[in-house]
């Protein structure tokens, strides 16, 4: 089985090396996408064969396919992956259709003792489901889903390559997206925001809470994407940020099913709802039936009693 890995991350390259490494292929090819030679020294310690990398910045998705298709000329790949991000659904897609072959998006388990299955996320994350491909493939892996290889054996050789930029897309100017202060997927603790906040100036109850907790704070969609009190990177779901937090905390959030893809990890779910009837409530450890704007303060003068002991 031989795979050709792409991806614009460092981790996310040493993820699908460790997909790869799951699909026992013996023999692995990686192209590094908008990246530098120090951003792939440690996926070329990992038994790869060779990387391929790309340092230009100005990329597009269009100038990777075209890429990838060239190199699966000479490669030969039975797997072609990348990770489970925008770029990475949109290049797999068109590779998808370019070369005739099949798509495979969020997978989360691989085996090959009779044929090549893939184990794929599905109904946001609450369901699995199997296929059985006949290579070759094109996929892309569930971020956070498989472990990088521990082992360093030697170094692959790495080649500077050049795109040629024949897409019709070109990249005029790039803005960096609005941050928030903690990245909430490295969070242990994280305060999720809903609806049930009246106002933007009433998240801060939120950050009191996350602050005395140690943690960050993320919100449901509508949050950031409808009301903008929070930037995009705070989004939690199957279409924002999956999350694995010890604790996670959601406050006035009805927990629909987009929403609760992105929490499914967390060790413990605890849910504050005006509503009993609140679907949250299924799916939470602990479940608290009151107004947030009640509950907080008082919870909070606990906790700090009991951090103060
Ligand atoms: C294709 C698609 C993708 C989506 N992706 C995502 C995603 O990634 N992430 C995401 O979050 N959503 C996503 N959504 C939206 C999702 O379906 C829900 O609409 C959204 O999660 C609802 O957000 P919410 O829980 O904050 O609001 P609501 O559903 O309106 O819930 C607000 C809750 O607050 C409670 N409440 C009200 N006042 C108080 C109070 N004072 N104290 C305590 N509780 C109170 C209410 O009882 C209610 O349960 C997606 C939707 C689609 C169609």
């Amino acid at each position: 089985m031989k795979a050709l890995i792409f991806g614009n991350k460092t981790q996310h390259l040493l993820e699908l090396v460790g997909f790869a490494k799951q699909l026992k292929a013996d023999e692995v090819h990686v192209l590094a996408v908008s990246l530098g030679e120090e951003d792939v020294k440690e996926v070329a310690e990992l038994g790869v064969n060779k990387i391929y990398l790309i340092e230009d910045k100005d990329v597009t998705t269009d100038d990777v396919v075209d890429k990838l298709i060239e190199l699966s000329k000479s490669v030969n790949p039975d797997v072609i992956g990348g990770p489970g991000t925008r770029d990475g659904y949109e290049i797999t897609s068109r590779l998808g259709a370019r070369l005739n072959i099949p798509t495979v998006t969020e997978v989360v388990g691989v085996n090959i003792e009779e044929a090549l299955t893939l184990e794929r996320a599905a109904i946001g994350g609450r369901a699995v489901c199997i296929e059985v491909v006949k290579p070759p493939v094109t996929l892309t892996i569930s971020l956070g889903k498989f472990k990088p290889p521990e082992e360093k054996v030697g170094a692959a050789v790495v080649e500077k390559v050049s795109v040629e930029k024949k897409g019709k897309v070109k990249i005029v100017n790039v803005e960096e997206k609005a941050k928030g202060g903690i990245d909430i997927a490295a969070s242990p603790i994280v305060v999720g925001v809903g609806r049930g906040f009246k106002s933007k100036e009433d998240l801060e109850l939120a950050q009191k809470l996350a602050n005395a907790l140690g943690g960050a704070v993320g919100c449901s969609r509508p949050i950031a994407a409808d009301y903008g009190w929070l930037p995009e990177d705070a989004w939690i779901g199957f279409s924002g940020k999956k999350i694995r937090p010890k604790l996670y905390m959601a406050l006035g959030i009805s927990g629909a099913a987009e929403h609760m893809a992105g929490v499914r990890d967390a060790n413990v779910i605890v849910a504050v709802n005006t509503d009993e009837k609140a679907p949250i409530f299924e799916q939470s450890d602990y479940g608290v039936v009151a107004d947030l704007y009640e509950f907080v303060p008082v919870f909070l003068d606990r906790l700090k009693k009991v951090l103060s002991k």
